[in-house]
């Protein structure tokens, strides 16, 4: 049995999905799923993501529009795009990329993205949605782990389900849709006492804390599925998640590899996220 998630393979096949919808789409109805994508100021990590998701919306047959803004863009201008954004018909979501410069407030700017545009589902509307379990959106990452878990096959329900990170885009999220799939979940921080322990009792352990090869092999319970969504680069300028991943993969029942697990899973939800925005937006959904 392959116990290598390959994000590649199973968001290949999510985009294909998306393609053939995309298709239909434009024949039948003639709409054009379009999405926004806001950039403020040159950060290169950002640069990257921005390109990626503009190329895999091309790949759809998508619209893509990009904003590129400048370093020293005020909070209002921003503002003021989102609100052209927000009424143009040709747009069905709108993502500004993370993080902002420092002189704006990243939550006003997430305020003022339409709920009904907001395909990264940061927005409180959105956000609280998830809570109750009946929303539009999912944040993108958390989606593409819970993908990348079913493709295993494994069963969460009844599962111990552990969660390291809780931040509001990956770790907290993450964790309620565990929950809604009837897992036992657990989140940690760090300020959790026991975090080997608690790591190594996982069935299925989510790991988004933003630290190069931290979970060893010694937290991680003999079989688990183990999902690593952190992205470190190394001095070497060499890629590695947060789980050392040579020496937890012999004990793992199935593990993701960074890159090429979660990463390219969370731009495929992006753009699962943009076509139900079109569908809804056109009450085919
Ligand atoms: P944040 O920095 O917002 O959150 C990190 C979380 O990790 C916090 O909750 C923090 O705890 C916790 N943490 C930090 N150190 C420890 C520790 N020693 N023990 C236990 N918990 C710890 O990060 P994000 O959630 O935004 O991202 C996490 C990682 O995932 C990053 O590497 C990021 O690059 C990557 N990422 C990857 C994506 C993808 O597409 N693959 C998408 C988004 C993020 P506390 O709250 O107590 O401070």
């Amino acid at each position: 049995m392959e116990k290598l998630i390959s994000g590649k393979v199973v968001s290949a096949k999510v985009r294909a999905e998306i393609k053939k919808e995309t298709d239909s789409l434009r024949e039948d109805y003639g709409i054009h799923p379009g999405l926004a994508v806001i950039i403020v100021g040159t950060d290169p990590a950002s640069q990257v993501y921005v390109r990626n998701k503009q190329r895999a919306c091309e790949e759809v047959g998508f619209n893509a529009y990009e904003y590129a803004m400048s370093e020293n863009t005020t909070q209002e201008q921003l503002l003021d795009l989102i609100g052209v954004l927000n009424k143009d018909a040709k747009v069905h979501g709108i993502l500004v990329q993370l993080p902002l410069p420092d002189h704006i407030d990243e939550q006003a700017v997430i305020n003022a993205i339409s709920p009904e545009k907001d395909v990264d589902a940061f927005h409180p509307q959105n956000v609280g949605k998830i809570m109750i379990g009946n929303y539009d959106f999912l944040p993108c990452t958390p989606a593409g782990v819970m993908e990348l878990i079913d493709s295993t096959g494994i069963e969460i329900s009844g599962k111990n389900c552990v969660v390291v990170g809780r931040s509001n885009i990956v770790g907290k999220p993450m964790a309620m849709l565990l929950l809604q799939r009837n897992g036992t979940v657990t989140i940690c921080h760090s300020k959790t006492k026991n975090l080997k322990e608690i790591c190594a009792n996982a069935d299925i352990l989510v790991v988004a804390i933003g630290r190069p090869n931290f979970i060893t092999a010694d937290m991680v319970k003999e079989g688990a599925v183990v999902i690593d969504v952190g992205i470190n680069r190394l001095e070497s300028g060499k890629l590695c998640g947060d789980v050392a991943f040579d020496e937890v993969e012999p004990k793992a029942g199935f593990i993701t590899p960074v890159p090429g697990g979660v990463g390219p899973m969370t731009i495929s939800m992006l753009l699962k996220n943009t076509i139900k925005a079109a569908k809804i937006k056109n009450k085919l959904s």
